[in-house]
């Protein structure tokens, strides 16, 4: 029996703790997506990570698992995002639940319709196996209708749990169930004024103000059941725990106290909670929160651009309690790192295999790519920086000359290839100064060019020796010349080592490109 250490499976341990003794049927997993606006990387990481536990259950426990993706599109729309069409229509619709607004971008039937779209989309991209369930067409279908009779039932315990969290100037009026308005069709601007559990009915008034807009006023009487009323977002969460059974679903750290409230109410309807582990969220560069709203390009998708999908997931899939920055520059340390991964996976036996994040990213070690070229992402972008060329053919050659392997191993090479042109050209040329060397320094770098003429070296010892002994010729320290070496032919103070390189690039390609930036 294999050691099972990595947290995919000390969840999965867990959770298989959990349901030991409550039959043999499916066991469900949830994530929740938000539809007011497109998925984004959060959700991809969270989708993610519930997939590595669900896979480490199934291999535990050996039964059968099922991942929910949830959309809360009955919820209503708060304000209008900045970047969809057709503001100003939308603004007309605040209020009204998601699924009721008509798509800005004019293709689907709503705007969650549109969201919704846009996530699977986004799933099947990456190939997750999942069971979407819109929440309009569960509350529509009668799915809740149970769990919401039961919460009609004991509306006086609900409050008893929510009250005491809310600001004094809420208690008054608030209940855990909100009538969409038989005018207006807006949601949270109703106000429940008397509960009929004897007939599964509520009275309310459409009169409260909520993000700017007014209710109706209009006044009713009205079932709970099918979709005519919602219940607000804490005991919302607890009502698809109760009528799915869910059993397993994470959470990021903003939503440790709503899942509190959320465990105690499907404990108050019969049923527990499900498990789950708590992750920290995605900071930018300066460490703050991304914000859904603004991002900053960042992307999954534009992740893919720079970069193979498995990096990302290699990036995600480490310490998920801790915080993680998330920015532009980390994309070759993370490609190198997942490279080096992939190198090291056939050493170990199958047993600890297990354990490598390689396995849990590529489909419990069913689809690892072999890979055993010494090529790296910075190697390809040290590359492109001294040939100064976008040409990915001419790049492969290079590469092929400094490492015979990369034949063996050319579609892995010739997409890391193509990633690292696109992330040259959008971030490391645009930054780009290239020294034009003085007379001295050009002597210098000339002296560096004959000898590179004059002796073929037999190792990258024999290379890097080179450079030492040209700066002791002229007399100056040689981290000074390395550093103009790399600032006339990177347009960077520093670079990779000079043997290495040379190696990589070949003494005669190298002191013609010596011979060139000092013309
Ligand atoms: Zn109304």
């Amino acid at each position: 029996m294999p050691q099972y250490t990595a947290w995919p499976f000390a969840e999965a341990a867990q959770l298989a703790e959990k349901v030991k003794g409550r039959g043999e049927g499916v066991v469900v997993f949830e994530t929740g997506f938000g539809p007011s606006g497109l998925p984004h990387i959060g959700t991809f990481a969270e989708v993610a990570r519930t997939t590595w536990v669900r896979h480490a259950f199934e291999t535990l426990a050996g039964r059968p698992t099922k991942l929910i993706a949830f959309s809360d599109d009955m919820d209503g729309l708060r304000k209008v995002p900045l970047n969809v069409p057709q503001r100003e229509m939308l603004a007309e619709h605040i209020g009204k639940p998601l699924c009721y607004i008509p798509d800005p971008f004019g293709c689907h039937v709503s705007y969650s319709g549109h969201m919704n779209a846009k996530l699977c989309e986004f799933l099947n991209t990456y190939g997750f196996d999942y069971h979407f369930q819109s929440s309009h067409e569960a509350y529509v279908r009668g799915d809740f209708n149970e769990g919401l009779a039961i919460l009609l039932s004991k509306v006086e315990e609900v409050k008893a749990l929510i009250l005491p969290t809310l600001g004094e100037e809420k208690r008054e009026d608030w209940s855990p169930f909100f009538p969409i308005c038989g005018s207006c069709g807006r949601v949270y601007t109703t106000r429940v004024v008397a509960y009929h559990p004897q007939d599964n009915t509520l009275e309310y008034i459409c009169d409260t103000e909520v993000y700017g807009v007014k209710g109706c006023g209009h006044r009713a009487r009205a079932t709970i059941f099918n979709g005519k009323a919602k219940v607000g977002w804490k005991v919302d969460w607890a009502l698809r725990w109760y009528t799915y059974e869910v059993a397993y679903e994470m959470y990021g750290k903003d939503l440790i106290e709503s899942a509190k409230l959320s465990s105690q109410i499907v404990r108050l309807m019969g049923k527990e909670p499900p498990i789950g582990l708590i992750y920290e969220l995605f900071l930018d560069k300066e460490g703050r929160k991304i914000s859904k709203s603004v991002g900053k390009g960042l992307t999954v998708d534009a992740w893919t651009t720079y970069a193979p999908i498995e990096s990302l997931l290699y990036y995600i899939f480490a310490s998920p309690r801790k915080a993680k920055r998330l920015y532009w520059e980390i994309v070759p340390r993370c490609v190198d790192e997942y490279l080096d991964e992939l190198r090291k996976y056939p050493t170990p036996s199958e047993e600890e295999r297990v354990n490598l994040p390689v396995w849990h990213i590529h489909d419990r070690g069913r689809t690892v790519p072999a890979y055993g070229s010494k090529v790296n992402y910075s190697t390809v972008d040290n590359l492109l920086s001294a040939l100064a060329s976008d040409s990915a053919d001419l790049v492969m050659e290079y590469l092929e000359q400094y490492d015979p392997k990369v034949r063996e191993y050319s579609a892995v090479v010739r997409d890391i290839v193509e990633k690292v042109l696109n992330y040259y050209r959008d971030f490391v040329l645009p930054t780009k100064v290239y020294k034009k060397p003085d007379e001295r320094e050009r002597a210098m770098l000339l002296a560096l060019r004959d000898r590179l003429v004059e002796f073929p070296a037999k190792s990258e010892e024999e290379l890097q020796a080179m450079p030492f002994a040209v700066a002791k010729e002229f007399g100056v320290p040689a981290a000074d010349f390395f550093r103009l070496f790399y600032e006339v032919l990177f347009g960077q103070d520093r670079g990779p080592r000079f043997g290495a390189f040379t190696s990589l690039v070949g003494q005669g390609k190298l002191a013609s490109l010596l011979a060139e930036r000092c013309a």
